[in-house]
């Protein structure tokens, strides 16, 4: 998957400077005069790609409003929202997420002090998505790559991480955990897309042919992942 997507406007100048601009919640825009083709932007972008990534990194995604971690919080869930249920338990057990019903139950030790329980149901919940976003990328995988007649090496779930996904030269592939909050259609295209470059390493129009062929709707889903980026915070 590409690292980045960007968004190009053409200006009505007779200028031959191509511009490049990154904003926080925009993206990477190139401004470009109208005849100008778009063979020339491709280029301009893949050589700026470097410069394009560090600036990307240091971008904090904003999010509208901070996670708590308290009672009743709202948590994604493939798509789906669920109240953060706190159960206060006096075993001191290592504090676990499930779901839960229309809940996201952390049950955790009362004898916690404050700052600790906070971190210890974070983490419970940061660790509940890692495990399922494993287990269910994993089911996934296997489904596209076995009716494509593909192998992958190894499957990674990454914890924090600017890319959706990725397949290396090795077929070993990488996903991002904040997957699991997307619904189940977008985590299938995040995968067919991968699974999906075992076949063509490249974003030609074979390539894409192939997606569409297990996934018709992938430019929705494309589009969701991009309007929604920033929305999924851990
Ligand atoms: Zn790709």
């Amino acid at each position: 998957m590409q690292k980045f997507q960007y968004t190009v406007s053409r200006t009505r100048k007779l200028t031959t400077g191509l511009s490049l601009s990154i904003h926080p919640e925009k993206g990477v825009r190139v401004r470009a005069p109208f005849w100008v083709p778009d063979l020339v932007i491709r280029k301009f972008v893949e050589e700026k790609r470097a410069w394009i990534e560090k600036h990307l990194s240091k971008i904090k995604p904003t999010p509208t409003t901070a996670t708590t971690y308290l009672e009743g919080e709202k948590h994604l869930y493939f798509g789906q929202e669920y109240s953060l249920n706190i159960i206060s338990s006096d075993a001191l057990r290592r504090t676990e997420a499930q779901i839960a019903g229309e809940n996201i139950s952390v049950s955790v030790y009362s004898g916690h002090a404050e700052e600790k329980r906070h971190d210890e149901i974070k983490e419970a919940i940061l660790r509940f998505y890692l495990e399922v976003g494993i287990g269910v990328i994993t089911e996934k995988v296997n489904l596209y790559s076995s009716q494509l007649g593909v192998e992958y090496s190894q499957i990674d779930i990454k914890k924090v991480s600017s890319i959706w996904g990725s397949c290396s030269p090795t077929n070993r592939l990488c996903f991002n955990r904040k997957l699991v909050m997307a619904p189940h259609e977008v985590v299938d295209y995040v995968v067919i897309h991968e699974v999906c470059h075992m076949v063509h390493r490249n974003h030609s129009s074979r390539f894409w042919g192939l997606v569409a062929k297990f996934d018709p709707k992938y430019k929705e889903h494309r589009r969701w992942l991009h309007r929604n980026h920033l929305l999924l915070t851990l």
